[in-house]
């Protein structure tokens, strides 16, 4: 039988984050038909990369095919990790120990980078170090994070220990997890402040920002790109595509190799203050071992849950997400029973074959995208990489840009193999 969950009077198909976000404003100037620099999308790839230009001199154009930062970057969990999936083990197997170390030596960055961007431009966003509480859903997953706590990372020193299930009330009340690990660097942000923030950083350095233009096509001819949009033709030296989960049609080669993703995030109502200070003894973000991943936690005044997950086998409309997520939710918290939900949203993820970013360019086409649901630091991080590199900074170097980026024979954008995925994945946590 479907669970019945209780919609709150003021209930919003839309982002907890977006409450009160000012709409429209002085993004309204006229199209420039000439710039150096374009770029296609307003979330944080696209805002780091067009600071970085502007900075450097280069007349710069964000255009997004909606309201400025409509994607991800104001729908997200606001959680930052080091955001790189794969095992050492598995990156030293796929890509030699050289680029296994890069790699996770550059995840590490990112979230440093993050930290650090946000406190020298004092970006009001809520940021916080928080550490992440990430649960073992079964026994024998605790067994193996307990275990990676004591094996020696030959890259990082990630300060992460291991909390058995007798001290998990120390973390989170629940009975849910056999234990967990703490990762103490993980932080939390707004992430709708977050993204305001470099919305004006932007402006202030001198970019233009243009809403409801979408971009149809691009071409080059002698160096000179041409792109057809929404608005009119603007003629560049430079293009970013920081469309990312949103890419669509526009560009073949992203539309191969970046599989577009649905996540879904329920926000309750306000909580009294003993109630969440009993589930919720920290300001630590959350997270879980299920391959379907749980990820939540309080907003910033510690008055709501957020929470959320992969809800369904196919994509769906965020008022059906609402009563499985608070299904899901009930299942750590059984004292969430009754809440009401007052948010439930969705936004299109960016993932790749290979679970890593990836950034690059072609001629004067550059990119950065594929954060596989771990974008916020990483976006920042490759926005910024990007954004250097079309200014013509030779040190702008990112071993992202080195990984081979695959597509499959099989792929043009559609993520047909998704269903039987998820299918398999429920079956994986099932048995633990
Ligand atoms: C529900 C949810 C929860 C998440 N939680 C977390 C989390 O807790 N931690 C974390 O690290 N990451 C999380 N992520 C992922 C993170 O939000 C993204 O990786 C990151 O925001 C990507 O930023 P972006 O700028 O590359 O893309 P986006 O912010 O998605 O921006 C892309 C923009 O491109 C525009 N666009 C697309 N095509 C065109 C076109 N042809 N012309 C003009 N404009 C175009 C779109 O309108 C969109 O605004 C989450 C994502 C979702 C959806």
């Amino acid at each position: 039988m479907p669970h019945e969950a209780r919609f709150a009077p003021t209930y919003q198909n839309a982002p907890y984050w977006w409450r009160g976000r000012a709409t429209g404003g002085p993004d309204e100037a006229p199209l420039p038909h000439k710039t150096d620099v374009v770029v296609i999308g307003s979330g944080y790839t696209g805002l780091h990369a067009a600071i970085q230009t502007a900075r450097a001199g280069r007349s710069t154009l964000v255009i997004d095919a909606e309201q400025i930062g409509w994607g991800c970057s104001t729908r997200n969990g606001g959680q930052i990790s080091t955001s790189v999936k794969p095992s050492y083990d598995a990156l030293c197997k796929n890509y030699g120990q050289r680029m296994a170390q890069d790699i996770l030596r550059e995840g590490q960055a990112s979230l440093d980078f993050t930290a650090d961007f946000i406190e020298r431009h004092s970006i009001q966003c809520d940021f916080k170090v928080t550490g992440r509480f990430h649960g073992a859903h079964s026994a024998r997953q605790y067994e193996k994070l307990a275990k990676a706590c004591d094996t020696p990372n030959p890259v990082l020193t990630t300060d992460a220990y291991p909390v058995p299930k007798s001290e998990q009330h120390t973390e989170l009340a629940t009975e849910f997890y056999h234990g967990g690990v703490v990762f103490p660097k993980h932080a939390s942000v707004d992430p709708g402040r977050y993204h305001a923030g470099l919305v004006d950083l932007a402006r202030q350095n001198g970019a233009q920002l243009v809403p409801q233009c979408m971009a149809h096509a691009i071409s080059e001819e002698a160096g000179t790109y041409t792109l057809s949009t929404a608005k009119g033709v603007i003629q560049a030296q430079k293009v970013i595509v920081a469309t990312n989960g949103y890419s669509g049609t526009l560009w073949p080669f992203l539309q191969r190799r970046i599989i577009p993703i649905g996540s879904y995030i329920i926000a309750t109502e306000d909580l009294p203050k003993d109630l969440t200070d009993r589930l919720f003894p920290t300001d630590r973000i959350l997270s879980d071992t299920r391959k379907l991943v749980y990820y939540y936690r309080l907003s910033p005044d510690r008055k709501r849950v957020l929470f959320g997950g992969r809800v369904s086998l196919r994509e769906t409309d965020p008022r059906k997400s609402a009563p499985i997520l608070h299904r899901d939710l009930i299942r750590i918290f059984p004292e969430l029973k009754d809440v009401r939900i007052a948010q439930s949203w969705q936004g299109t993820v960016g993932y790749t074959f290979d679970s890593l970013a990836h950034a690059g360019h072609q001629g004067g086409i550059y990119w950065a995208g594929g954060y596989c649901g771990s974008g916020v630091g990483m976006a920042s991080y490759l926005g910024h990489m990007i954004g250097r590199q079309a200014a013509e900074d030779p040190t702008a170097r990112t071993v992202f840009a080195e990984i081979p980026f695959r597509g499959r024979p099989y792929f043009r954008g559609n993520p047909w193999f998704l269903s039987p995925s998820i299918l398999y994945y429920r079956l994986v946590d099932a048995f633990g």
